[in-house]
């Protein structure tokens, strides 16, 4: 159950050196031609974000995101919208709102069931799915396992009301995760209603809408007199067709698991958002550490469907047990692979579990990521918007040519339950001066393997803050 440093790079499609930099930093000091065990090069594959498969007891296949499609496979797929906001500002209103547009709905006859995401057909003809848990905990949950499956981000700011903490906490998590965002301005038929203060005031936190001579798209809308919304699916099918989303529609099928229970009369279900590939009944399947044979497909009319293609969010019934939110479905060959692949995912579960390291920064420089290795992210809380703004402009203050801070998110107050879910995506430790994070934060901190720094000097803080990141860069720097 080995492979040699250099045949995993190969695979990954990624250079020897950097495999043997990060092991290095993981305590594990070996050259290119040496080998390492499976689970050292699953933890591998997943640090440099990749997917893997594994084709038999001996064997890793390493799935390359994008690059594992032959030439011409790749067709046209619907985007996946999540929208995010402030409280109140409308969220679940412009999913119901956006619901209704739907040209299928009507003729399917079906009811509408609530799967945890759906698709609507606009009258073009054109698909376009939403994620119908609107907020961005969940958004930065599923990206902290891995599953980045948001193409675009709404995010709604209501005109009488403005700019609220969670409209910049959603704007963070949206920049953080680099994936592209659209501003809805709603509630624009209420009275005292402003949306170019909106706009004006976007400018704050680095948003730039078009009226602004930026470059992201802003629409009025109004989700209760449903007004707007033919102008915010345009803008949502611009936005794809940029993005140019494609996935290879024939192919056995990958998903991602949106929302999954234990239903009392049909046992575990899971909604599954499709990635590539088409998911059909019959299929073997493992999700998480679960398996399975598709027993019934059930879309988000509630109709039974046969099979489910890119951006198709689909009920899936007859699986073992309930995987979580975020997990990855993978279609097998046959049962006994299925049992072999999700016991052995089991078991580096369990492993991870309770071999890992408590969290520290030392930790998190193993935490090695190929698209940000030269960026240092953090979360800075402070007890005042002068340390805060003390602590944000020292720490822009000691990056050099070769890595440098960045601000994930940072405001005043204790350390909440969504600054741990934006660091965990990130992998980015947390800092509080003279702050403390909230049970619910120090446990989902604990779980996500967070570091929370606690500091009352800034001078120490710098300085912990310079020596990890020197620890990123490494020896050879
Ligand atoms: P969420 O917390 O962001 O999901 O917000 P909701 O969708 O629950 O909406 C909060 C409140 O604002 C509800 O009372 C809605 O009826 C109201 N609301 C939502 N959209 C509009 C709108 O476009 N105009 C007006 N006047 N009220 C709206």
């Amino acid at each position: 159950e080995t492979i040699t440093v250099a045949e995993l790079a190969n695979r990954m499609a990624e250079r020897g050196a950097d495999l043997v930099k990060a092991l290095f930093k993981m305590g594990m000091p070996v050259t290119v031609n040496q080998t390492i065990d499976q689970d050292t090069a699953e933890l591998l594959i997943t640090e440099f974000g990749h997917n893997f498969k594994r084709v038999s007891e001996s064997d890793i296949d390493i799935v390359a995101s994008t690059e594992d499609e032959p030439e011409g496979t790749l067709l046209p797929r619907a985007p996946v919208v999540t929208i995010m906001g402030h409280v109140d500002h409308g969220k679940t209103s412009l999913l119901d709102a956006l619901r209704g547009t739907d040209v299928a709905a009507g003729e399917a006859g079906g009811i509408t069931q609530h799967i945890g995401a759906y698709q609507v057909t606009v009258p073009s003809g054109d698909k376009v799915t939403f994620l119908d848990t609107p907020g961005h905990e969940a958004f930065s949950e599923m990206r902290a396992r891995g599953a980045n499956v948001t193409d675009i981000v709404i995010i709604v700011v209501a005109a009488d009301d403005g700019i609220r903490p969670q409209t910049i906490e959603a704007i963070n998590h949206t920049k953080a995760a680099g994936v592209p965002m659209i501003v809805a301005i709603n509630k624009v038929d209420k009275p005292g209603g402003n949306a170019q203060k909106v706009r004006e005031a976007l400018l704050q936190y680095d948003v730039q809408v078009e009226a602004m001579g930026g470059e992201v798209q802003d629409v009025e809308v109004s989700a209760l007199k449903r007004t707007g919304l033919d102008e915010l699916i345009d803008k949502i099918l611009l936005q794809a067709e940029i993005l140019e989303l494609k996935a290879n529609p024939d192919r056995e099928a990958e998903g991602t698991v949106v929302e999954a229970q234990l239903d009392k009369g049909r046992g575990p279900v899971a909604t599954i958002l499709v990635r590539k590939g088409t998911l059909k009944v019959g299929d073997i399947f493992v999700v998480g550490a679960e398996s399975g044979k598709v027993r019934a497909l059930i879309d988000d009319k509630g109709k039974q469907v046969k099979t489910a293609g890119p951006s198709v969010p689909v009920e899936v019934l007859g699986l073992s047990g309930v995987p979580g939110a975020g997990d990855t479905l993978t279609v097998v060959e046959n049962e006994a692979r299925a049992r072999e692949v999700a016991e052995y995912r089991a078991g580096v579960i369990q492993r991870k579990r309770t071999t890992q390291a408590p969290a520290n920064l030392e930790s998190m420089f193993s935490q090695f990521r190929e698209k940000q290795a030269q960026q240092f992210p953090v979360v800075v809380k402070a007890d005042t918007q002068g340390s805060v703004e003390a602590i944000v402009g020292s720490l822009n203050k000691i990056g050099n040519d070769d890595i440098q801070v960045r601000i994930l998110h940072s405001g005043v107050g204790g350390i909440t339950e969504s600054d741990v879910t934006l660091a965990a995506a990130s992998k980015a430790p947390i800092i509080g001066f003279n702050v403390r994070a909230n049970a619910k934060a120090r446990e989902i901190a604990t779980r996500d393997q967070v570091a929370l720094k606690y500091y009352d000097v800034i001078y120490d803080l710098l300085d912990e803050i310079r020596a990890a990141m020197a620890g990123q860069l490494g020896p050879e720097s």
